[in-house]
């Protein structure tokens, strides 16, 4: 077992850590004041316009493509490392063009779209020119069990007509969204698995209303999560994604390196919060002494380092799964990091903020924003329960 990493990873962990130190970390309080400034808190912020052309120029750009000639020619496992960098910042992976859920939506289209899709839609994300939004998930029925979902895509001669629900459609507040990926049932009376479609639909088409803007535990994100109407929204035929009945398919498509994608970030949360963790242990004098000498905070820390340790080898296991061995091999192992790398980050970033006092749930540190960012992702992308469903199956399995 060789636990280095390649020469292409190698380097651009350095280039990666140096962009992160030099300009990403100083950037971030200017993010949030520029968010402050914009008339609208959707809007993106000069300074992350600026991060990108840099992170470009310095070819740190589209790394999670694994597709070829598409991204930056990386596998899983020379990604993951990356991953964990840009994640110990909350702006990081948008300065790379590696943030959700425009990485979901590439990975599919360069899956299932067709040449013309790619061309109108493909290329301007990763050009970061365009933004997108994944609608899946509705507010009156319970969507983690995806045959679940009621909205309907009915073909009328050359055309696609969309009527549904949706909400916590991340990103769809953000002004350069132009493209909704939307999942709903076109042939609600065939086999369970073939009744979902996936089809483009343009932000702009007429019947879209976003009727609400939805907090993640009352902080409102740059990308806003919105809830959304479709009303008789009408697209060309040519926008389905794949062919009909798809729609289950391309979804487990999607979620897959995508739940890889959150865990290796995870791990970067974990490793920020030690790492505040301890800064602010050694300075914090309480009863006689730095808070770092106490029996319990030496504790928290050991722990957070264990943990964080554990975390990553099972991640980077699953990519290498993932790389030699096919996604649908990785099941077990995807589903394991998505439940264990947030759980991890969040008692991390709970020890953090125990460590920090009144500071830790205040909004001077990022601590609340992770504190709520590792919350909201055991139930984004899957809540833990399914993923835990998905793994004891498997393991069962083996024994029936
Ligand atoms: C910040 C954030 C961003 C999101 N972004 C998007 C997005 O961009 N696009 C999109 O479509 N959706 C998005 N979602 C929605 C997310 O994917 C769903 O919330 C998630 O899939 C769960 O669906 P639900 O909310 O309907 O919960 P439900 O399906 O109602 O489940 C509720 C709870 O029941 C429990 N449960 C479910 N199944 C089982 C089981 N088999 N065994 C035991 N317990 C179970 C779980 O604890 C679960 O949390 C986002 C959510 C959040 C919080």
């Amino acid at each position: 077992m060789d636990f280095s990493y390649s020469p292409r990873t190698d380097e651009l962990v350095g280039t990666l850590e140096t962009f992160m130190n030099d300009h990403v970390y100083p950037a971030e309080k200017i993010y949030d004041a520029q968010i402050a400034a914009n008339d609208n808190p959707h809007e993106q912020p000069q300074i992350m316009r600026d991060l990108q052309t840099k992170a470009r120029e310095l070819g740190l750009w589209n790394l999670f493509m694994t597709h070829d000639g598409l991204g930056a020619g990386l596998t899983n496992l020379e990604y993951a490392p990356l991953a964990e960098i840009v994640g110990r910042s909350i702006i990081g992976n948008e300065t790379v063009n590696c943030s959700a859920p425009d990485t979901g939506n590439m990975e599919i289209l360069a899956m299932y779209g067709t040449e013309e899709q790619k061309q109108q839609w493909l290329k301007p994300l990763l050009d970061c020119s365009i933004r997108s939004a994944f609608a899946m998930t509705e507010p009156d029925v319970a969507s983690s069990d995806a045959t679940n979902i009621t909205s309907t895509i009915r073909r009328q001669g050359d055309e696609y007509v969309i009527n549904g629900r949706k909400w916590y459609t991340s990103g769809v507040l953000d002004p350069d969204c132009k493209l909704m990926i939307f999942m709903g049932k076109s042939d609600p009376e065939g086999p369970t698995y073939r009744q979902q479609s996936m089809i483009l639909v343009p932000s702009d088409a007429p019947g879209i209303e976003v009727v609400r803007d939805l907090p993640m535990f009352g902080f409102q994100d740059r990308l806003g999560h919105g809830e959304v109407q479709f009303t008789d929204v009408r697209v060309p035929a040519a926008n389905m994604l794949g062919a009909e009945g798809d729609g289950f398919a391309i979804a487990q498509g999607r979620l897959g390196p995508g739940r890889m994608h959150y865990a290796m970030r995870a791990i970067g949360m974990a490793e920020r919060a030690l790492e505040m963790m301890c800064q602010r242990s050694l300075v914090r004098q309480a009863f006689g002494g730095p808070l770092a000498d106490r029996g319990v905070v030496r504790e928290w820390i050991a722990r957070s380092r264990i943990e964080i340790d554990q975390i990553r080898l099972l991640v980077l296991k699953s990519a290498w799964l993932m790389d030699t061995r096919g996604n649908a091999s990785a099941r077990s192992e995807v589903a394991a990091i998505k439940v264990a790398a947030m759980e991890v980050a969040h008692h991390v970033v709970d020890r953090a903020v125990q460590t920090h006092g009144a500071a830790g749930v205040s909004n001077d540190t990022i601590l609340a924003r992770l504190y709520a960012i590792t919350r909201a992702l055991q139930i984004a992308d899957g809540p833990n329960e399914v993923h835990l469903r998905t793994i004891a199956r498997l393991e069962v399995k083996k024994y029936r």
